[in-house]
Parts: structure tokens; C-alpha cells; sequence
């Protein structure tokens, strides 16, 4: 097939890219940055176009005409920025991915459409008079594509600003499906983990995942920060994995994944982020550390003080897949302590190259 993945050089798209292309694909990559796709450049069926979306120039529906299957990955999905800039994450989240869908509409070219767990929102458990009987049950926290309801906070706490945008976006496919036989699929990745996740903060300004922060604190001896004490749980789940169960989403065999909505996530894999900061330092120690040595102290912060003003937090997100396993046979593999350690060595190595690199230039 001829594919246009849009958002490639991201962390989900780069891992998909290459997977692509494994697989024989004839891939036409469009993203902003190039870093995390540099190593398939070279590639024959590779073709990259760095580009901003959002720049009105560029060629979306030549593109779109061209290819078989067009896979939208583009998004601000990182908390920091929704409180920052909540503005052009509708933008660029919505409105720009609402241009892409059409264009699939125009030319009736299936789309696969990467959402997000976050239009879950919170639990109906967390919510001050909730009347359940064990709130701890893990049912209170499984969400399932189809019937799940959404509880999001206050419009003052626009962290759900991200959680909408996307939410509305999933309605607007729902409805060209409905109107005039739109083709899609959408994805909701339930916290994806591996090499490349993202950047580990350099200033006071980046505000990158949690998994970045805490490994930056263990590189640098700096203290593993606990937002509203690391109560808050999240089911990590590995990018082998996730890649995995996205490609056999690409392939859908039978027309299977036609107009549906895929959990992609490993139930089993649930920690709340205190148990996430003591594993990555339990790992550390015992991993990547040639003789002991101090680890950072783990403290806790208030989310406003964190993040600022508007902060609000999923407490609790486990995915349903009994959708993904029986339409897809698709099964996560990836424990939760694989999953970590394997994306820990992938910076422990990073940050020891860039270490050499820079005793050699300054020497
Ligand atoms: N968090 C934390 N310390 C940090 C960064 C984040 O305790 O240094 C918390 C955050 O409040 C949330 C969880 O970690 O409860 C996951 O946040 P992340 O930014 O990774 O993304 P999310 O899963 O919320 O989309």
C-alpha cells in the first residue's frame, strides 16, 4: 500500500514508520521534525516531507488523493502544553485534524485516526458523591469504546481542553461516517511507553510526560517530583505492543476495523505514578548503576504549583480490549517492569553517547 502517515516523526509515528516499512509499505512521512526518523531517511520507500500543517501551502489534497490509506497522527498530547497553550492545542488537534479528515472525505480514502484516551476523562468513582460500593473495584476505572460515558471538570480546569477537542473531532468522523459512508478508524492509545517517547527536559520551560521527568531526576540526581502525590494511575503499555496491535489495524483484514473505535493498552500493566517513580528507581540502581550511589529523593508537589493554573488529572484509566482481542487476535506481551527498563536503557545509553560526545568536543 502507499501510505500517508502524518505526525511520523513523532514517538508513536517514528516506531510506526519503521514498521511500515518492514512490512514492505511505501510510506510518504510528513512531519515537523525529523529527528526521530533520521536513521530511515535513506529507506526506498521512504519519502519525507518536513512540513508544518498548519502553513496553508502545503499539498494535503494531492496528497491525500494519492495514497490508498492516510494515518493522522499529528497532536499536541502532552499535558504541559494544555495548560499552556490551550488555544492551539484545539487548533491544531481539531482544526487542523478536522482539514485532514475531509480531505479523506473528498477522495474517499480510508482514515486512521489516532485520538487518545484522555476523552475518558475521569473515573465516576473519583467524583466527591459517588456512591459505590468498593471505589477501588477496577471496574470503575475500564473504559470500553462503545459504551463508556465522559466526565470531564469545569471549564476553568482546562486541561480538558485537549480531552474535547479530540472528543469532538472522533464525533465529526462518527458523523461523515453516519452522512456519507466515511471510512475511518480511531485510536485511543492508553499511555504508550518506549524509546523516543519524548524529550528530557532542558529548562525550566519543557514540560514533557512523567516517564522524562523522572528519568531526567535519576541521570542528574535531581528530586523525582510526585504531582498531588502520585496518586493518580496509569496502565502503561509498551510501543512494541502498540505498534503492533496499530498494524494489524493497517491491514484490516475483512474490512474489520471499518468505522470502529479501538482501546489500545495493557490492562495488567496498571501502577499509580508513586509506584511508577519507586520501579524507575528500584531499576536504576539494580540496572544501570556500576556501584551504588545516591537516588534521588521522590517529593511531593501541588498539580497548580507543577503545571499551573487549570490542572485537573485523570485519576484512573484501564482499557477494555476485549474489542482489539477478538476482532484483532491482538494480546499486549509487555509486562510493566519490561516495558520501563527497556525504554530506561534506550536513555541511560542516550545520555551516555551524548556524554562522550561532548568530553570529545571538549577536548
Ligand atoms: N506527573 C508527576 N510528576 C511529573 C510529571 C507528571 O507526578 O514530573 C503526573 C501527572 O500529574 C499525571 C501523571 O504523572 O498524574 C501522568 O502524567 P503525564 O504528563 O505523563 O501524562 P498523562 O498520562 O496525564 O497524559
Amino acid at each position: 500500500m502507499k501510505i500517508l502517515t502524518l505526525g511520523a516523526a513523532g514517538f508513536i509515528g517514528s516506531h510506526l514508520t519503521h514498521r511500515l516499512l518492514q512490512e514492505g509499505h511505501a510510506v510518504v512521512a510528513v512531519d515537523l521534525t525529523i529527528e526521530k526518523v533520521a536513521e530511515y531517511l535513506d529507506h526506498p520507500n521512504l519519502t519525507f516531507l518536513q512540513q508544518d500543517i498548519r502553513r496553508p501551502e502545503w499539498d494535503l489534497d494531492g496528497l491525500a488523493q494519492d495514497a490508498d490509506l492516510v494515518i493522522d497522527l499529528i497532536a499536541y498530547a502532552n499535558p504541559g502544553l494544555y495548560l499552556r497553550i490551550p488555544l492551539e492545542v484545539f487548533r491544531l488537534n481539531f482544526t487542523e485534524n478536522l482539514k485532514i479528515a475531509e480531505a479523506c472525505v473528498r477522495h474517499g480514502k480510508r482514515l486512521i485516526q489516532f485520538s487518545t484516551c484522555e476523552v475518558y476523562g475521569r473515573t465516576a468513582a473519583s467524583l466527591p458523591n459517588a456512591r459505590v460500593a468498593d471505589p477501588e473495584d477496577p471496574i470503575h476505572g475500564t473504559f470500553s469504546e462503545d459504551t463508556s460515558e465522559y466526565i470531564l471538570g469545569p471549564v476553568s480546569k482546562h486541561r480538558w481542553i485537549y480531552s474535547c477537542a479530540k472528543q469532538l473531532l472522533e464525533r465529526v468522523l462518527h458523523a461523515y461516517g453516519l452522512e456519507q459512508g466515511f471510512n475511518y478508524t480511531i485510536i485511543r492509545p492508553f499511555n504508550f511507553i518506549g524509546p523516543k517517547i519524548d524529550f528530557l527536559p532542558q529548562s525550566k520551560q519543557d514540560i514533557p510526560r512523567v516517564f522524562s521527568f523522572f528519568m531526567d531526576a535519576l541521570l542528574n540526581g535531581t528530586p523525582m517530583k510526585l504531582v498531588n502525590g502520585g496518586v493518580s494511575r496509569r496502565c502503561y503499555t509498551y510501543i512494541d505492543d502498540a505498534v503492533e496491535c496499530t498494524y494489524r489495524i493497517v491491514q484490516n483484514s475483512g474490512g474489520i476495523c471499518d468505522r470502529q473505535i479501538f482501546n489500545i493498552g495493557s490492562p495488567d500493566n496498571e501502577v499509580s505514578i508513586r509506584q511508577m517513580a519507586e520501579t524507575m528507581r528500584e531499576i536504576y540502581a539494580a540496572q544501570f548503576l556500576d556501584e551504588p550511589a545516591p537516588l534521588p529523593e521522590i517529593v511531593s508537589v501541588p498539580g497548580e504549583e507543577f503545571y499551573g493554573e487549570g490542572y485537573d488529572d485523570s485519576d484512573r484509566r484501564i482499557p477494555n480490549i476485549a474489542k482489539a482481542r477478538r476482532l484483532l487476535g491482538w494480546e499486549p506481551r509487555w509486562n510493566f517492569r519490561d516495558a520501563l527498563e527497556a525504554t530506561m536503557r534506550y536513555y541511560v545509553t542516550e545520555s551516555q553517547k551524548n556524554r562522550v560526545s561532548s568530553a570529545a568536543g571538549n577536548g
